[in-house]
């Protein structure tokens, strides 16, 4: 809002450097000198002009009235004019004071009601609050003095441990480059619970030169959630929750990358199931959808956790066995073969099936460099396995390696 004509007369008051003191004192000397000067001059030139005792008397009475007259108006014009001006000054001073409780009150309503909370925080390791809104207690479970001043809590530890060097860089490159900053991270409530929150802020730097930063942060958990069951659905196998082919063929390109660059062995087991075809023959579509549910579960909680396993249509499994030689590649497909085989699989009505998978086991770099020509030898060698009367494992020959081109 722009100052108006009277606010800068108000503040020209104000600087002004002829105090009140000097000011009244310079009144009253020229009162004085006046007041002396009429005294002296009248009196004389009275006397000069009327000589009769009687007449003088008359005289000096009406000089005193004129006197009184006199300075009773210029009184009366100097309070006139003081009273209006500080009539001004107060209706100046009470029309700002009602403006500025309007403006925070109506920050108070946006800061009681914005979908977050709002801070003011000193730019320092425990991200130390001086200020946050009402809304701190709906997102953090705090009220707002247990965090300000870091009276109970600090809020950079409900922030997530792995974040906050990501957030310090960030918060550093906004400032370096006078920018506004936009952040996303993991924060503990009170209760122990985890949300997501995003952050917008600012750096501003305060008049003694310390930086404190400025901003809102909001609840972004509902966001998060969404995003990560779009990923899910994105990247999973709806049937059996494995990594579905697209994602698996990403993870596969990915631990052939880092087998490359740490020059580290890895395997590829193809895993296809045995006469599959007859249990949806026999029992059902559905029967056939508890099997290869089960059997998942099976083979995912048979591998070690750096193992990716996934589905790639059909009854046909891959599993990606990083750091693994052909000997062990060997050992682990015949473990899951042998494992398979010894558990009949339930069919979802109480009754269970025997079941074989044949195995197909390549490794990089022997049998392929690429992903497609390690999946292709694995693929035939799953293929050798089918022929060689199924339930059983087979490597791909070493002749089988397909030259990259
Ligand atoms: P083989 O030993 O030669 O592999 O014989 P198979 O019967 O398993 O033959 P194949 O692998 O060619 O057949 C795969 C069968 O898997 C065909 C199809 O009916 C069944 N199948 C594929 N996807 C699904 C699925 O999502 N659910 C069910 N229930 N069956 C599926
Ligand atoms: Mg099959
Ligand atoms: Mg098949």
């Amino acid at each position: 809002m722009e100052p108006s004509r009277s606010d800068y007369q108000g503040m020209k008051r104000l600087n002004d450097n002829r105090t009140p003191l000097r000011r009244a004192g310079w009144a009253a000397v020229v009162y004085l000198i006046a007041g002396f000067a009429w005294i002296a001059f009248s009196d004389t030139a009275a006397e000069a002009w009327f000589p009769d005792p009687q007449a003088l008397s008359l005289v000096q009475t009406w000089k005193g009235f004129l006197f009184v007259l006199t300075t009773g108006l210029v009184l009366f014009v100097v309070l006139l004019r003081q009273l209006t001006k500080d009539r001004a000054l107060l209706t100046l001073q009470h029309n700002q004071r009602q403006a500025l409780r309007k403006r925070e009150r109506q920050l108070q309503v946006l800061m009681d009601n914005l979908p977050g909370m709002a801070y003011r925080c000193r730019y320092d390791p425990h991200w130390t609050m001086l200020f946050v809104s009402q809304g701190c207690t709906r997102l953090t479970g705090y009220e707002p003095e247990d965090l300000i001043n870091n009276r109970v809590v600090s809020y950079a530890s409900l922030m997530d441990e792995g974040d906050s060097e990501r957030i310090l860089f960030e918060v550093q490159t906004a400032l370096d480059n006078d920018e506004s900053f936009s952040l996303e991270y993991g924060l503990t409530r009170q209760d122990g619970s985890r949300i997501w929150v995003w952050e917008r802020g600012r750096g501003i730097e305060e008049e003694d030169g310390t930086v404190v930063l400025e901003g809102i942060v909001l609840d972004i958990s509902d966001r998060k959630t969404l995003e990560n069951e779009l990923e899910e659905l994105a990247t999973r196998d709806p049937l059996t929750g494995l990594f579905n082919r697209r994602e698996m063929s990403r993870v596969l390109e990915e631990e052939l990358e880092r087998a490359r660059r740490y020059q580290r062995p890895m395997a590829v087991l193809w895993v296809d199931f045995d006469h599959f075809k007859d249990i949806n023959d026999t029992f059902g579509h559905a029967a056939g959808d508890s099997v290869l549910r089960s059997i998942s579960r099976l083979l995912q909680s048979s591998v070690r956790s750096v193992d990716s396993i996934g589905r790639f249509g059909g009854e046909e499994f891959v599993i990606v066995l990083p750091e693994m030689d052909l000997e062990e590649a060997q050992e682990t497909a015949e473990r899951l073969r042998r494992k398979v085989a010894d558990e009949p699989q339930p069919l979802g009505n109480d009754q269970t099936v025997p079941l074989t998978i044949s195995v197909g086991v390549a490794v990089y770099p022997d049998h392929g460099q690429t992903a497609s020509t390690l999946c292709a030898a694995a693929d035939k060698a799953m293929y050798l396995a089918k022929e060689r009367g199924r339930n059983c494992v087979a490597m791909a020959h070493l002749h089988d390696q397909v030259h990259n081109q």
